[in-house]
């Protein structure tokens, strides 16, 4: 499935850089988040973000260095009140799990947007995140937030868990 392909000839226009380094995240998987979450307005938006890195034996956490996302799924947000919060729909959640292990990804992270506020996490994302830890990820997974609140210049901020807190991802 073509999960991890570009949207191009949709008409949108690519008017925002790429503002991280191509080594943690590829050009076209972030263009596919943001599109994923300018799509989802006026709710917010979520899903996995996985790497294809790991096959061939490759380890993908050998260095403590978060993983390269290259592959961005997204999953229906099923809470009810989507304008400002997400959850996701364990339908879609199960869908990208075996998505994953077919194509031989590997789980690195989450992302969700923020239709009219700052990248910021909030105390919901928290709690709405922290059974994420549990899950079977075997490196450090990040957690991106994707601030609409200027659609035209969307801004993008990654985090980390640590105990219970999100901590920014320093992807310089
Ligand atoms: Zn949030």
């Amino acid at each position: 499935m073509p999960f991890n392909q570009t949207d191009d000839g949709n008409g949108i226009a690519r008017n925002h850089s790429m503002p991280f380094p191509n080594k943690f995240i590829t050009a076209e998987a972030y263009e596919r988040m943001i599109e994923i979450c300018r799509r989802s307005l006026p709710e917010e938006a979520c899903g996995v973000l996985a790497t294809t890195g790991g096959g061939a034996g490759e380890a993908v956490s050998t260095t403590n260095a978060p993983a390269r996302i290259d592959t961005v799924i997204p999953i229906a947000n099923c809470h009810p009140m989507a304008k400002n919060s997400f959850r996701f729909c364990p339908e879609d959640w199960i869908d990208a799990y075996y998505s994953m292990q077919k194509n031989r990804q590997q789980l690195v992270g989450f992302f969700h947007s923020h239709p009219a506020t700052p990248p910021l996490p909030s105390t919901r994302d928290l709690n709405g995140l922290l059974w994420t830890t549990a899950s079977a990820a075997k490196g450090r997974l990040s957690y991106w937030i994707i601030s609409l609140r200027q659609p035209l210049e969307p801004k993008a901020a990654a985090y980390e868990i640590a105990g219970n807190r999100f901590i920014p991802l320093m992807l310089a």
